[in-house]
């Protein structure tokens, strides 16, 4: 059985693949009102599964009956592995790892989805932190294939094997990054994102050019900028500035025009505007 901690915008994808890969999935919230919209954005993905002909409605009835939420962590007793995908917080994440050491079957392994919280501060909030992992899942879950995992100086080789034969049998790839900020995806990602507004920034060339020139020039599905409305300027800036605190190198120093962005509101599709104004019509540049 697997559990899975927080049903938002990750722990809900994360008990749709597992529900739809065959595991007994029990994901827990805070409250019946938050369990519920959980619920229901599960359902509405598995819907868009079937409506895209990449699920049969008869896996989607089964996907579905196979989760079961909770508000308890007790429910958390029989499973073999539990992924905390609850709010980015150290102290509420240290609090539910030492909570689930307490509950969870000995062999169970523990993994944490966050996207900067060092993994060792949880595994070492409990008595089992050769079987504490990171396992960051990418967003959205069911339609990204890579699973970075993230193993600290006490994970030990056996769990990291049981971690990544489960892991595939999700269908995701896997790679292994070590305990440090960013991991692999980010370390990489960030800085190129913000070279970018950089560019735009000192005048270098306009925000349409740059996006085409890496679309059309390397073949990647959208320009920075583009990219940079779709995760948020905010998540970027907040991704940037945990990296600087912890390698305090010039290229992962956010730039100002992302600072002033992220005051101003524009923080991409989600608040309408970005480096391109969804809600006056604008559409960045495709292929
Ligand atoms: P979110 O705010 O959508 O969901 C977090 C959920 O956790 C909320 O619904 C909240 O009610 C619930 N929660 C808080 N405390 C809880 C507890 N004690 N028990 C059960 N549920 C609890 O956030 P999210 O974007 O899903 O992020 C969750 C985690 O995933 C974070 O650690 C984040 O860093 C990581 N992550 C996010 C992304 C992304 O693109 N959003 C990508 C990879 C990893």
């Amino acid at each position: 059985m697997v559990g899975v901690v927080g049903c938002g915008l990750m722990g809900s994808g994360i008990a749709e693949v597992c529900a739809r890969a065959g595991y007994t999935t029990v994901v827990r919230e805070i409250d019946d009102d938050l369990l519920a919209r959980g619920r229901q954005r599960i359902e509405k993905s598995l819907a868009t599964a079937v409506e895209r002909g990449k699920l049969a409605a008869a896996e989607r009835d089964a996907a579905a009956a196979r989760i079961r939420g909770t508000t308890s962590l007790q429910d958390f007793a029989e499973c073999d592995l539990v992924i905390e995908a609850a709010t980015e917080n150290l102290e509420l994440k240290k609090h539910t790892f030492a909570e689930l050491d307490q509950v969870c079957p000995s062999h169970a392994i523990l993994a944490s989805n966050t996207s900067s919280i060092p993994i060792i501060h949880m595994a070492t909030a409990t008595r089992r932190p050769e079987r504490v992992l990171g396992m960051h899942f990418m967003n959205p879950v069911p339609f990204m294939p890579l699973i970075e995992f993230v193993r600290t100086l006490t994970t030990s080789e056996e769990t990291l094997e049981v971690a990544r034969r489960f892991g595939e049998s999700l269908g995701k790839r896997i790679i292994v990054s070590k305990d440090r900020a960013g991991f692999i995806v980010n370390f990489l990602l960030i800085p190129y994102l913000c070279e970018a507004v950089r560019m735009l920034e000192q005048g270098f060339a306009t925000r349409e050019d740059i996006d085409v020139g890496m679309m059309l020039g390397t073949s990647y599905p959208m320009g920075p900028l583009t990219l940079l409305d779709f995760v948020g300027l905010d998540t970027t800036l907040y991704i940037a500035d945990i990296l600087f605190d912890e390698f305090k190198e010039p290229r992962f120093a956010a730039p100002t025009l992302l600072r002033q962005m992220v005051t101003a509101n524009f923080l991409g599709r989600k608040t309408g505007r970005g480096f391109y104004n969804y809600e006056s019509g604008e559409r960045p540049p495709s292929r």
